[in-house]
């Protein structure tokens, strides 16, 4: 998929050829096998990637995600997105992802510890905080970037918390780095309703996914007064016309519970097919790649899909939705407030100096909409999808880097 979008890119914008076959291709993979001694006694085998798509701009950057079906295609397409994501914010960094394949609601805090140090140490000689610094993604959270901090401190012997991202606060993590993701969708998306004369706070709104980007953009939006009228999670959505209380589904997401199991009269059960093609204004996929596919794009009917996820949207999808006059804010630009304050934490654990929640957002919301008006400007001026207009800029960038670094030897 990141290979045919970077094809059909390279086509609209006269792509040399070389750069384009240069973006195709990781510059590096590891694939790690993690053996892990289980609380009964057993030994069992993971297998974990960490691949860099790209260091041309910067160390690699990225999020690790844990899930028992993760595959190292995947993670190359993921690691090409965050390439083309911070370019496209001008951040200088590259793009990297990893995953390990693994059902963490398996594991017990012990057994998850144990993978995440493992994993850190066989990944140990390609990750730091000037080669390829990763942060949280699907299933992962603060506590385990501090375990892999502290591995990777311990092997150097010394504490270098630049070396990953997304950290809890009292070891050199950021503020407003956890809403961070949630955050910047809002601002893209209030940008966007002022450029298209919406009203936001009249919209009506459908979520996939209850996870850190979800849930976050979902309490945002509820209480900005905006309707959420379907949300889901693994276990399927909640649907109510009228709109649903966020704040208590997250209390009872928060206390380890599934929305199948929410018990409420006025709020009628969905599957996960059902939540996506449910008639609302603005539908926010913030769960997996791959959801909105050739066979489900024609039965969504909406205005405007802000893509919080990764991938969401296949290519022959983004025809189908482009054919029928749906706008689709591209996960490079939408979802990338989480590599932002990513950013942010970084250069602050580097100068060991931090930053109030003010600064945090403020420029948080300075870089989205700024990058949110280079991308729709060059939209109505040449007529493109903002997908493509934001691909344009990102890939023109790491073209000039290409071309001014030259290619090695
Ligand atoms: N996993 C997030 C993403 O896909 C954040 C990556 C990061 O902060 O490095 O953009």
């Amino acid at each position: 998929m990141a290979k045919r979008q970077i094809d059909i890119v390279a086509k609209e914008m006269g792509l040399d050829d070389n750069i384009k076959k240069y973006l195709q291709r990781v510059e590096r993979c590891l694939i790690v096998s993690i053996p892990i001694l289980m609380d009964n006694g057993k030994l069992e085998m993971f297998e974990g990637y960490r691949v860099h798509h790209s260091t041309i701009r910067g160390p690699g950057k990225g999020g690790i995600r844990y899930a028992p079906n993760v595959t190292l295609d995947e993670v190359k397409a993921l690691a090409t997105w965050m390439t083309l994501k911070c370019s496209l914010l001008n951040l200088p960094l590259g793009g990297a992802k990893g995953g390990v394949c693994v059902d963490p609601t398996r594991l017990s805090r012990t057994e998850l510890e144990k993978i995440t140090r493992r994993f850190t140490s066989e990944i140990l000689n390609i990750i730091g905080p000037d080669i390829d610094i990763p942060a949280p993604d699907v299933n992962t959270n603060p506590q385990i970037m501090a375990w892999i901090m502290d591995t990777y401190s311990m092997n150097k012997g010394r504490s270098i918390p630049g070396v990953v991202t997304g950290k809890p606060i009292e070891i050199g993590g950021s503020v407003g780095r956890e809403s961070a993701t949630g955050m910047g969708l809002y601002y893209v998306l209030d940008a966007l309703c002022s450029r298209e004369n919406l009203d936001l706070k009249s919209q009506k709104v459908v979520v996939q996914g209850f996870g850190n980007v979800g849930g976050t953009i979902a309490k945002i939006l509820f209480e900005k007064g905006v309707k959420i009228i379907a949300i889901s999670d693994i276990s399927g959505g909640l649907y109510n016309k009228d709109g649903l209380d966020i704040k208590s589904l997250l209390e009872w997401r928060d206390n380890k519970h599934l929305l199948k199991d929410y018990d409420n009269d006025n709020y009628v059960y969905i599957n996960n097919d059902e939540v996506l093609e449910i008639k609302c204004d603005i539908l926010i996929p913030a769960a997996l790649e791959n959801q909105i596919h050739k066979a489900n794009a024609d039965n969504i009917e909406c205005k405007i899909i802000l893509e919080g996820a990764n991938g969401p949207t296949t290519p022959e999808a983004d025809e189908i939705l482009q054919n029928k006059g749906i706008i689709v804010v591209p996960d490079i630009l939408a979802n990338a407030g989480g590599v932002c304050v990513s950013y942010f934490e970084y250069i602050q654990d580097i100068h060991s100096y931090f930053w109030k929640l003010d600064r945090i957002n403020q420029e948080l919301k300075n870089i989205m909409v700024n990058t949110f008006e280079e991308v729709y400007n060059l939209a109505i001026e040449k007529n493109l999808t903002l997908r493509i207009a934001a691909y344009i800029i990102s890939i023109s960038r790491l073209e000039k880097a290409i071309e001014l670094r030259g290619i090695f030897p």
